[in-house]
């Protein structure tokens, strides 16, 4: 473990500059977006909570070129990796689903992988929690324990570092002279703020009685004909806001585009929330009720993946509650879902 000074974290944020398009939290009224590193940001939000948008638009682009003409391999890559900054546990955890759909599977994704493997993330802890956070009833903790290359722990006037995997350990390596020991009042601080936080997050769950994980097993299969879905999805706009901001969701639809000289093939993020998600050639439908779609969501999170890779596909980030213009909120419909069960 180390600290690092925030004077110091500053001249290693223009360091990282050079070899990565640097990305860090900014606050724009009381929400938080990542945006392009400048020296002249003065205050970026590296504490706090998750940001808006969701980490996997640095891994699972929104819209990705794959091909161009008729050439083999990737289009060239212009950009440089990114060093995305502040990064939190809930879009951490998402990486479990994202890598097992594009890396750990039958088919590897080369651009995800890519990411992967050439960005860097700097994590920081959770320093407080607002209403919609619940991860800790999926059982993630609102500080980043995985997937991370060195993780900051906000201090009064600095950064408590822990290191998280060999790219880490080089950079730090390579900048040891921004980084020292840590003193004992320094770890008790981070421990400190942990609790707190801890707290923060368990009063939501209290407060809009979130149930636990735990309780989650079976309960798309022992509502499959519950009047839930219809009545959840009556308000839905079939916008797909749920899907985008979501960082486990990753469908994606491919299209070809051509003028005179090229033809490229791009690759943009889907919904199964949009009726033609799941229409097949000859215009069937096997998903043709909205409810029906919304029944398929949560049944992908909560039953699929949970089968297929051990791990539900929500991380309780609360971004789909914030989100939806039709007050659709996640929390509720889990609330209704084990209340049938265990009634
Ligand atoms: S389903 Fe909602 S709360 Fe769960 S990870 Fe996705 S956006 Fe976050
Ligand atoms: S964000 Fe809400 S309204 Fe939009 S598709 Fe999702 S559930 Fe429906």
């Amino acid at each position: 473990m180390y600290y690092i000074s925030e004077n110091n974290f500053s001249r290693f944020l223009q360091i990282c500059d050079d070899d990565y398009d640097v990305f860090l939290p900014v606050k724009k009224g009381n929400n938080r977006f990542f945006t392009r590193y400048t020296q002249q940001i003065q205050q970026p939000v590296v504490g706090e909570v998750r940001t808006s948008d969701p980490l996997k638009a640095f891994f699972f682009r929104a819209r990705e070129k794959v091909a161009r003409d008729f050439e083999d391999g990737m289009p060239a890559e212009s950009r440089k990796p990114a060093c995305i900054v502040g990064v939190k546990a809930c879009d951490l955890a998402g990486f479990k689903v994202q890598d097992s759909v594009f890396i750990n599977n039958d088919y590897l994704d080369p651009f995800y992988k890519n990411e992967r493997e050439n960005n860097l993330i700097i994590s920081s802890d959770c320093t407080c929690a607002i209403d919609t956070c619940f991860c800790l009833a999926l059982g993630i903790k609102p500080y980043p324990i995985e997937n991370f290359d060195i993780n900051l722990t906000p201090l009064e006037n600095g950064y408590l570092v822990e290191v998280g995997s060999e790219a880490g350990i080089k950079i730090v390596e390579i900048h040891s002279q921004l980084f020292t020991e840590p003193n004992e009042s320094q770890k008790n601080e981070r421990d400190t703020i942990r609790e707190h936080t801890k707290d923060a997050v368990e009063k939501n769950i209290r407060n809009y009685t979130i149930p636990l994980k735990d309780k989650f097993e079976g309960i798309i299969e022992k509502n499959y004909e519950s009047d839930i879905w219809q009545d959840e999805a009556s308000t839905c706009v079939e916008c797909g806001a749920c899907n985008a901001i979501c960082p486990t969701c990753h469908c994606f639809l491919l299209y070809d585009q051509k003028d005179e000289k090229k033809m490229e093939r791009l690759r943009i993020w889907d919904s199964c929330m949009i009726k033609d998600f799941a229409r097949v050639a000859g215009g069937a439908n096997p998903r043709e009720k909205l409810w029906m779609r919304l029944r398929n969501r949560f049944e992908k999170k909560f039953d699929f993946f949970p089968k297929i890779a051990d791990i539900y596909a929500c991380t309780g980030c609360g971004r789909c509650v914030s989100a939806c213009p039709a007050k659709i909120d996640i929390r509720n419909v889990l609330k209704r879902l084990v209340h049938n069960v265990y009634k």
